[in-house]
């Protein structure tokens, strides 16, 4: 477990303007007040909330929302209060604090019906502070990766909860990364045989066809180099629970399964998005009905990206993706940019999207429609 000051100093690095001090005095409030409790995996409780600190350190965000992550089991699991929360550190910290646990107090269920109206709860829970969703869902992946010391129908339980509520709404929140990493292990609880085969067949993959990834991006680097553009090109397998999705979708089996790699390019300035188009267009075949242009038309949660499908030598198809690095950063934190610090002052990043506004638009969506389940599908999507 990271110590008090590593943590400050953590968040220091990226927020010199940090108050040291309040940070440090809340990790020793927590760490005393969870005295004595631990976890079903045996560990002193205190590690959890510091784990979710971390997490919310990595994604650059503010002082309240670390602080909130340090305490947000106090009110729920300890004899501290929203009022001495308020005195001790800030009336912003309690309500903050105070928003985590009536997230937590929720009670999800898992029929259709009920899930849509989970979603509108935890929207309006949220719609007055967004951090509130921050500190939950840095809690949530901090409690489904540790899921295993917990009872097999729990495990279940957590997993259902986080493949239909909360990955789908880190993703409706432009954060990937989040959605993506809570997808993956609730997939492992979910379908541990299906995430392993599709693993396996990666190995023998690799084993057949080499490096693909390597490959691939060695040859896009040198299309780049040759037409003087000075670009960044980063290539992946996709992730399990991610290929998995596409073989129901599409009843494909592995093998006949197209795109199973992404690639992304990121570029100096938006001109060069679309030079690097038409390079790869140039030396790839661009595959028809897969071009998509989200620097023209943005998401709605910000997300700015040239998306394309190309054909390679052999016949498989790969996803690239082109963006500035504006643009990436926006895409991996999503909402949660909007908060994030560089060099001691909020993040000036032009395509952040103003979360206030973004969730009034969800809210009012879902007022408007009729069934609740269309709009948790849409929530989904
Ligand atoms: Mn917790």
């Amino acid at each position: 477990m990271i110590s008090a000051e590593d943590l400050a100093q953590l968040v220091t690095s990226y927020n010199p303007k940090s108050n040291s001090d309040m940070i440090i005095a809340a990790y020793n409030y927590g760490r005393e007040k969870h005295e004595g409790q631990f976890r079903k995996s045996g560990e002193p409780y205190f590690t959890h909330p510091v784990a979710v600190a971390v997490i919310l350190a990595k994604q650059k965000l503010d002082d309240a929302s670390i602080i909130t992550g340090l305490l947000h089991d106090t009110i729920e699991d300890t004899e501290s209060t929203k009022q001495e929360i308020a005195s001790l550190f800030s009336p912003e910290i309690a309500m903050l604090v105070d928003g985590v646990t009536n997230l937590t107090k929720m009670q999800l269920g898992s029929t259709a019906t009920k899930e849509a109206e989970n979603t509108r709860k935890l929207l309006m829970a949220i719609a007055k502070d967004m951090r509130v969703m921050l500190v939950k869902l840095a809690d949530r992946l901090h409690n489904m990766s540790t899921i295993r010391a917990m009872t097999p129908e729990k495990q279940a339980q957590k997993a259902r909860e986080t493949m239909d509520i909360f990955a789908p709404l880190a993703g409706r929140m432009g954060m990937q990364s989040m959605r993506e990493e809570l997808e993956d292990l609730a997939f492992r609880v979910l379908n541990p045989d299906g995430r392993t085969s599709i693993l396996r067949r990666f190995i023998t993959l690799q084993k057949e066809a080499g490096d693909v990834v390597e490959n691939i991006s060695t040859d896009m680097r040198h299309e780049l180099a040759e037409a003087g553009i000075d670009a960044s090109v980063y290539g992946r397998a996709k992730k399990p629970y991610s290929i998995w999705r596409k073989m129901q979708e599409k009843e494909l089996s592995f093998s006949r399964l197209s795109d199973i790699y992404g690639f992304r390019i990121i570029t100096k300035t938006e001109a060069d998005c679309y030079r690097v188009l038409g390079v790869i267009h140039q030396r790839w075949r661009a595959v028809p009905g897969r071009f998509k242009d989200y620097i023209s038309q943005p998401k709605s949660n910000g997300y700015r990206s040239i998306h394309t499908t190309v054909k390679g030598r052999d016949g498989k198809q790969v996803e690239v993706q082109m963006r500035t690095q504006q643009m990436h950063d926006v895409a991996e934190t999503g909402v949660a940019a909007h908060w994030s610090y560089k060099d001691g002052a909020r993040s000036e990043n032009p395509f952040t999207v103003d979360p206030v506004r973004w969730i009034r638009d969800l809210i009012e969506q879902f007022d408007t429609e009729e069934d609740p389940t269309a709009f948790l599908e849409a929530v989904k999507l």
